[in-house]
């Protein structure tokens, strides 16, 4: 893809050859950011005081008096007040655009650290919502989150929205409905529910209001519900994007995910035709049938060349789910695997890039291997393909991985997960999960990110923290100092790592002269501040291209 000259580079290019030549005055930074620390992120991880942006990139970095030097009578210049700033955010997992089209039509728990609390923003809907409306808990929670160490029960539900039906799904295996929600839905016995759903009964064998099933399951329940209007997901989308960039995230690669079609994707190319998109997004497209995929990816991608869109949006290829039957399946068949490498063969051809979902390093050698089939015969390194959470990952695989190319994008899934992780897996494999260490040794290219908004929450600072302390929501400390990034280096894994998963390291993921100016102002700082704080970390100050997207006091 390197080789690959974008029409956007050579508009760079005729720009510096123009501005080189251009008088001094013409010269002068748009804005000038002075009296900082401004954690750069390049090769050798300088810090500096301050930088100068024109036309939404770096121009100069270097002292305060020497940037203060640079501006004219129209820079604006921001006194940091010694503040730390870093490169923007990016997640290289994060499900944004499904989990943005009901931003502002969905009750969120994610964060809240009481049960209590979380059925008191419940309560909150049931009186801002039009009455009657539905109250969805769509996932991004955890019961180790809440003091009460719990779920809720459809009682305390009913109780602080007795007039609405309610929806509380957890992870892709449970959701509680409350009777309305039930009679609405006309799920009267278990033959209304989607194949594989049960009626959760309690050890006494009472019903318990809540849906239990495998995920094919739970995603079909959740197909039930009503979608927000068209409106709704415009507004959604512009809201979880600012609220993105509120957490310092300028950045986010889209795996696409269950229940997406073409229709979850017009909110975002709505915003982003208005120009109103405050993250870039890369984003690769899916499947979502069983049997027919190679004719869903060739009907959805034929017209969408890899890497079609801008510096806002980018088509990034296909995942994270290619066939059914390589998906969550530990235990493919032949005929399996022979379709899964007939579409990579394809892909590979087309040169797109593709991102695969998995879980198991016990199982992850049925991918690998068809990897390394479609590499002799088209090498797929300059693609950059890449496998998503794959937490126990062996030496071993992450070797394979080295040889092709193949780059690796790690969750905190742990953070709400780790406890029963462990119980099956054991101390000392819990202790090396996820191998990032030993994954950047090797040299595979990591990114970093979370899997919101179902099975995560989307803050970068709770994964951040997570890479440094390996604790999880409940506070059990799970993984050793031997798989511990240090600060820089877990930085380095949210900023210029994820980038690599959208090509893009050379424009943006790092603050340097000729990057775009992505970047965010800490609320306190990341490298000094106790390391059990790194989650409450904010950005006051976001920017992207240049441009303010977000700013709390004192830059209100
Ligand atoms: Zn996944």
């Amino acid at each position: 893809m390197k080789s690959v000259i974008r029409p956007s580079s050579i508009v760079n290019f005729v720009v510096c050859v123009l501005l080189a030549s251009a008088p001094a005055w013409a010269q002068s930074p748009d804005t000038v950011l002075v009296n900082g620390k401004i954690l750069t992120v390049d090769a050798q991880s300088s810090v500096r005081e301050a930088l100068a942006i024109r036309g939404g990139r770096i121009t100069a970095l270097g002292t305060s008096a020497e940037m203060r030097k640079l501006a004219g009578p129209q820079s604006r210049v921001i006194d940091l007040g010694g503040r730390t700033v870093i490169p923007g955010l990016i997640d290289s997992h994060l499900h944004a655009i499904r989990a943005a089209l009901s931003f502002t039509t969905e009750v969120n728990w994610i964060g809240v650290r009481t049960l209590e609390e979380a059925l008191g923003r419940v309560k909150d809907a049931a009186r801002t919502m039009k009455p009657g409306s539905w109250l969805i808990v769509a996932g991004g929670w955890n019961p180790q989150q809440f003091k009460e160490n719990r779920r809720p029960s459809q009682a305390e539900l009913v109780a602080v929205a007795p007039e609405n039906p309610v929806y509380i799904q957890l992870g892709y295996a449970w959701a509680m409905l409350t009777p309305l929600a039930h009679k609405t839905l006309g799920l009267t016995s278990e033959a209304d529910l989607p194949a594989g759903g049960r009626f959760e009964r309690d050890a006494a064998g009472n019903l318990t209001g809540a849906i239990t099933g495998p995920q094919p399951a739970i995603v079909g329940l959740f197909d039930k519900l009503p979608r927000p209007t068209f409106d709704e997901q415009v507004q959604g989308t512009k809201a979880f994007f600012r609220e993105l960039n509120r957490l310092g995230i300028t950045g986010v690669i889209d795996p696409s995910g269950n229940n997406m079609t073409g229709e979850s994707y017009q909110a975002l190319f709505k915003v982003w035709r208005d120009q109103a998109l405050t993250v870039r997004v890369a984003y690769s497209l899916g499947t979502q049938g069983s049997g027919k995929e190679f004719d869903e990816i060739k009907a959805t991608t034929a017209l969408l060349p890899m890497g079609l869109g801008d510096e806002m949006l980018r088509f990034n290829g296909i995942g994270e789910r290619i066939t059914g039957g390589m998906y969550n399946n530990d235990k493919p068949g032949q005929a399996d695997k022979d379709e899964y490498y007939r579409i990579a063969l394809w892909a590979a051809e087309h040169g797109l890039t593709l991102t695969q979902h998995w879980n198991r390093d016990a199982s992850v050698d049925n991918l690998l291997t068809i990897f390394e089939r479609v590499n002799q015969r088209i090498p797929i390194a300059a693609l950059r393909w890449s496998i998503a959470h794959l937490n126990d990952a062996s030496e071993p695989t992450l070797r394979r991985m080295k040889a092709l190319g193949v780059g690796w994008t790690v969750q905190d899934a742990m953070y709400f997960g780790g406890e029963a992780f462990r119980e099956s897996v054991g101390e000392a494999s819990a202790r090396r999960t996820p191998p990032v260490v030993t994954a950047k040794k090797i040299g595979v290219p990591v990114g970093a990110g979370t899997d919101a908004h179902r099975v995560a929450s989307y803050n970068p600072f709770t994964a951040l923290q997570w890479f440094l302390d390996g604790k999880t929501v409940g506070g059990v400390a799970l993984r050793g100092p031997e798989e511990t990034p240090d600060r820089a280096e877990a930085l380095r894994l949210y900023t210029i790592g994820s980038v690599w998963f959208a090509h893009d390291d050379d424009v943006r993921g790092s603050l340097e002269v000729g990057k775009l100016a992505d970047l965010a102002v800490l609320s306190q700082d990341y490298m000094t501040v106790p390391v059990d704080r790194i989650g409450a970390t904010e950005s006051l100050l976001t920017m992207v291209g240049g441009k303010i997207v977000h700013t709390s006091a004192p830059f209100k």
